[in-house]
């Protein structure tokens, strides 16, 4: 079994430093994501290289619209969450852990992305960073073959795991699910504070990040909430940072009726006063997917579904106007390396 990162000892138990919630594990029990236990004196990265989910999607499924669009993005998922979403949309293997199940090792991963046509790897489905060892392990090896690394997270992690990830993280996505704490408090049992950390943190790394946020009837959507949530993401991650309004549907322990198609058209007009690119997902609508020029409105990236096509991008710019578009396209940032984490048994 692979040995934690990020936790130090404290008595006979364990304090796991990986996440706010800094839980306190005593032998033989797991903390609040269910992967990571103490055993035998140590902490056990339990989910290490267990697989839940291995799919080739599309970028824009993530959802990223502006990083690579139109590709098509190996993406893996495992077990386990530091959240309890009552409304989560991926339960089954957020909310569980199946420990029976496939372990793969990280080059096992990163040969796979190439050879499926992948440019990179997503690491997404359950809450990626509660298995961040072996995200590390995996990221480390892709950056070293030149492929990208995508984060689709909830941003609950403390500074320093992160700080280790990002300069290996090309993009993500982060849900930030609310804007008021008690939101988290209540449905998720999380913080709002920290997630809006990581976010900065992310974006001053370099990274490019997207923000989503689930829409709930009658819990998450009313104008102000909305407002406030497009305004801290144009003065922290700017203008040009796209913020994706999702439709929420009825799932696991949330019965509140599925998100209206107009209730997302509300929040995308309230986000359009703040920011150049809001988006709606989830929702049967041709509107609201494009990605259109904020200097003429020509359509830059034309979406149908989960299908993204360049037409209106030449050369970085906008081919109508010669606006900067913020399309990222191919992989810019210098690629630091950095040794894989320690092996089993060594000192965290
Ligand atoms: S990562 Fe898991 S074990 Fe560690 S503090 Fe967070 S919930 Fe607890």
């Amino acid at each position: 079994m692979k040995t934690a990162r990020f936790w130090h000892a404290e008595g006979d138990k364990a304090r796991c430093d990986l996440c706010p919630h800094r839980c306190l594990i005593a032998e033989g029990r797991t903390g609040l994501c269910g992967v990571r236990a103490r055993r035998g004196g140590s902490l056990a990265a339990e989910g290490y290289g267990l697989v839940s989910s291995v799919n080739l999607d599309p970028i824009e499924k993530k959802p990223l619209y502006h990083f690579m669009p139109g590709e098509a993005i190996l993406s893996i998922g495992g077990w386990g969450c530091n959240f309890a979403c009552a409304f989560c949309q991926n339960w089954s293997i957020s909310q569980r852990v199946e420990n029976g199940g496939s372990r793969y090792a990280p080059e096992e991963i990163v040969a796979a992305a190439p050879a499926r046509g992948s440019r990179g790897i997503a690491y997404t489905y359950n809450e990626p960073l509660v298995n961040a060892e072996f995200v590390l392990d995996c990221a480390v090896r892709a950056a070293e073959a030149g492929l990208a690394n995508v984060l689709v997270t909830n941003g609950y992690v403390l500074p320093e795991p992160a700080s280790e990830l990002l300069p290996l993280t090309d993009a993500l996505n982060i849900d930030v699910k609310s804007m008021d704490d008690a939101f988290y408090r209540r449905h998720c049992r999380g913080g709002l504070q920290p997630v809006l950390d990581f976010a900065v943190q992310a974006a001053g790394a370099g990274c490019h990040v997207e923000i989503t946020n689930l829409v709930i009837p009658g819990l998450n959507d009313d104008a102000q909430g909305l407002e406030a949530l497009a305004r801290w993401v144009a003065e922290h991650l700017g203008r040009g940072a796209p913020l994706h309004f999702s439709a929420y549907r009825p799932m696991y322990k949330m019965r509140a009726p599925a998100t209206p198609a107009d209730a997302l058209e509300r929040a995308r007009e309230i986000g359009r006063r703040w920011l150049d690119y809001v988006y709606i997902g989830n929702v049967v609508s041709a509107e609201g997917r494009d990605t259109l020029c904020p200097g003429c409105g020509a359509v830059l990236v034309s979406r149908r579904g989960y299908a993204g096509e360049m037409r209106g991008v030449r050369n970085g710019v906008c081919a109508a106007c010669g606006r900067a578009a913020d399309v990222i396209t191919s992989l810019r940032r210098p690629r630091p390396s950095r040794s894989p984490s320690p092996a089993p048994g060594a000192a965290p």
